[in-house]
């Protein structure tokens, strides 16, 4: 073993990239960020191989490359040319590989793959550009019923490229939004709730699923589009639900290419089914709670370790019986938020904790500038009930 750091190049320096540098630092881990220079990875992570710049820049991830031993992704909207090049010139490894990248990128293409796996996802179809696109959608209303949802194929977060069509009048609107993107139409899901669960995937040097290794299944709450709660376990979900998802989620993961963790978006129906909604190759929101409720591995510990094949454990036991995570969003003011964060800091409960963690981000109303994570060792709706005055603190920020 080298004393010399290993250098993990990180294209985004966002809050994904922070808590990884924070993982990285008692590892001697060094990550080198291409962003900004204030970015909110390199504010807390200094070193010498860090790249001012764009992860949209070819000739700025060249540079990156050439600074480290293995790169890795806290955004999946990446340019996967560059990256596919330098692959195939073998200096640095890539993980998760570029073909991962590119698959995801296309919302489409990734469920048409993923269907023909096997895994369950919701019907849909090709929505036609340009002038044939208003003729294409009638055929998705007639076709899917009202409502359902119209989904830009490329680029879209936070739900900021989907748009739920329901009614005539609705559709002539999303086609107007929409008329200069490449979309799909997708049948709407009445879902009961949404799970997601984080994955950790190895290979072997032949690109075969090494160790594909869940972690426990969580309930997403969405609101305007953006996840505001994750709720570990699932409220009102047996076990062999949760088992099943979990399951799905491995599945997804294994059909996949390369190293590290991978987010897998579920919805939960009514009839106990689960439903593929999409994947996330990196970090994800729904897995922040991994930081204190599996602190031996959490998501961005499991990130590194994975992408450095590194010994991972059997199973991810939770060192505790549960969890809430309440995403911090900007507000209408740029204090808005800070009676929340207050509060979280002033609440000590019993066999309870609460952790708050900053992004070191501009107030901006909906941004995600930080989150809060509660952890107990009773039921989840104990902690829920605990938890209440952060959760209606998070309901008044909004206003
Ligand atoms: P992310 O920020 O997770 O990348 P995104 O912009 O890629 O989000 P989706 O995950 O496609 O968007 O959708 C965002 C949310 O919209 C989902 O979590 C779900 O709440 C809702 N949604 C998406 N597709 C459907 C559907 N077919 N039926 C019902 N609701 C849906
Ligand atoms: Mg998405
Ligand atoms: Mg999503």
């Amino acid at each position: 073993m080298s004393s010399k750091p290993t250098v993990v190049g990180l294209l985004g320096g966002g809050q994904l990239g922070r808590m990884l540098c924070e993982a990285g630092a008692p590892l001697n881990t060094q990550i080198a960020v291409l962003d900004e220079e204030r970015c909110p990875a390199k504010q807390i992570n200094s070193n010498e191989y860090h790249v001012t710049g764009s992860f949209k820049d070819a000739a700025k991830i060249k540079e990156l490359a050439s600074n480290c031993d293995v790169l890795t992704v806290e955004i999946e909207h990446i340019d996967t040319e560059v990256l596919e090049e330098i692959d195939t010139h073998g200096k640095v490894a890539i993980h998760p590989s570029w073909k991962t990248l590119r698959l995801v990128q296309n919302k489409y293409e990734q469920k048409e793959y993923l269907k023909k796996q096997g895994i369950p996802i919701a019907e849909q179809m090709a929505i036609e550009s340009g002038d044939a696109m208003l003729a294409s959608m009638q055929e998705a209303s007639k076709k899917f019923g009202f409502p359902w949802m119209l989904k830009a194929r490329k680029d879209s977060y936070d739900g900021r490229g989907n748009f739920k069509v329901s009614s005539e009048a609705d559709s002539k609107q999303a086609w107007e939004e929409f008329r200069n993107l490449s979309c799909y139409a997708e049948k709407w899901v009445p879902f009961e709730l949404e799970l997601a669960a984080m994955v950790i995937r190895t290979e072997d040097d032949a690109g075969n699923p090494k160790r594909v290794i869940p972690y426990p299944v969580v309930e997403t709450v969405h609101e305007e589009n953006i996840c505001s709660k994750v709720f570990m376990p699932p409220r009102n979900v047996p076990e062999d639900v949760r088992r099943k998802a979990q399951k799905v989620a491995t599945s997804v993961v294994e059909k996949l290419w390369g190293r590290g963790v991978f987010a897998v978006e579920l919805f939960l129906t009514k009839e106990g089914d689960i439903i593929f909604n999409e994947c996330a190759p990196r970090p994800h929101n729904s897995g922040h709670a991994s930081i204190e409720s599996i602190p031996y591995m959490s998501q961005f510990k499991a990130q590194l370790t994975a992408i450095l094949d590194e010994p991972l454990p059997e199973h991810l036991e939770p060192h505790v019986s549960s969890s809430i995570m309440i995403n911090i969003l900007g507000g209408a003011k740029p204090d808005s938020h800070l009676a929340l964060v207050e509060k979280a800091k002033s609440m000590y409960g019993e066999k309870t904790a609460v952790y708050v963690h900053l992004y070191g981000k501009e107030p901006k109303p909906s941004r995600k500038i930080g989150h809060i994570t509660v952890t107990g060792f009773g039921s989840i709706a104990e902690l829920e009930r605990f938890a209440q005055p952060l959760l209606e603190l998070t309901d008044s920020v909004r206003r």
